[in-house]
């Protein structure tokens, strides 16, 4: 299964920054050691007319040179330098080619990405570039020289809203955003998505999968998509700091094997993004993570399968 990184390009942080900048290159050690069906491959930069299909260039630009406005990067919680814009294009480059592959092999990922609330003029909340959404509109336009019109599902289960994406396609019915997220969490002026899924604090793993259920069975009734991108956050787990969600290992595991199934059973490409996770402890969020990816290269195994 093709994993794509950009691990190598680590943002200088100042000592004590929440972000866990740390926990990529954890991920990407254990899957190396504990997952041999993983292929780790190294990502590259999307280009400036890529990220055009959904950012505005003056954005890519000031991302790119350090002109930004500063307030858009205090939104953003990273301090600018070079390294933080190439890592920032080397995380879409790697949510694009795991599209890619997913339309060839079923299933791929990015190790990183998943940054959900970045629009098309700004980033906020740890998020630079949406990666999800351009590589959505640039699976479309792909498709599209093909003379193939590509339905895309954006299925965003990581513990905050997707505002930035539900901004970026409000109105454009070949993309489908379905977001279940903290209802009292971050971002706390939510923009709607085409399916929104609010939970309450404390939420347990019973009434997470019943609205997961729910919010398929919705998807499938409104929409008929051609490809999956998937935000796999670990941030509902118990032991997040900024989860307020309870969900346990069970049922995270239980909500990714529901996800990679419906795929599954339905013939559709999923391409899937890590998105948040700020365990108390960074090893129960990798953790997490390394089991998303358990469940993922045992799906991906039966699309080899198939394909024989
Ligand atoms: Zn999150």
């Amino acid at each position: 299964m093709q994993v794509f990184y950009a691990t190598q390009f680590v943002l200088p942080l100042p000592p004590g920054h929440r972000f866990p900048m740390g926990k990529y290159q954890l991920l990407r050690d254990r899957l190396a050691a504990e997952l041999p069906a993983i292929r780790l491959m190294q990502a590259l930069p999307a280009s400036d007319g890529e990220l055009a299909l959904v950012h505005k260039p003056s954005y890519v630009q000031g991302i790119t040179d350090g002109t930004v406005d500063p307030a858009i990067l205090r939104e953003i919680g990273f301090p600018w330098s070079a390294a933080m814009a190439e890592r920032a294009r080397r995380s879409v480059g790697a949510t694009i080619s795991a599209c890619r592959a997913a339309f060839s092999e079923g299933i791929a990922a990015n190790i990183a990405g998943g940054t959900h609330h970045a629009s098309a003029d700004r980033g906020g909340g740890f998020c630079v570039f949406n990666d999800a959404a351009v590589a959505a509109c640039l699976m479309q336009a792909e498709q599209a020289r093909l003379g193939r019109r590509l339905r895309v599902a954006i299925v965003d289960l990581d513990v905050h809203q997707g505002n930035g994406t539900a901004r970026i396609f409000r109105g454009d019915d070949s993309v489908f955003t379905l977001s279940i997220h903290g209802q009292k969490n971050f971002p706390f002026r939510k923009e709607p998505s085409d399916l929104d899924v609010d939970l309450p604090d404390g939420c347990t793993d019973d009434e997470y999968l019943h609205a997961l259920e729910g919010a398929l069975a919705e998807l499938e009734r409104r929409f008929d998509p051609g490809l999956v991108i998937y935000l796999a956050g670990a941030d509902p787990h118990e032991g997040d700091r900024l989860g307020r969600l309870k969900l346990t290992w069970d049922g995270l595991e239980a909500r990714d094997r529901r996800v990679f199934d419906w795929a599954w059973q339905r013939g559709l490409p999923l391409a899937f993004a890590m998105a948040g996770g700020y365990g108390r402890r960074m090893e129960d969020t990798v953790q997490a993570q390394v089991n998303t990816f358990g469940v993922a290269v045992s799906y991906w195994q039966r699309w080899q399968n198939r394909r024989r």
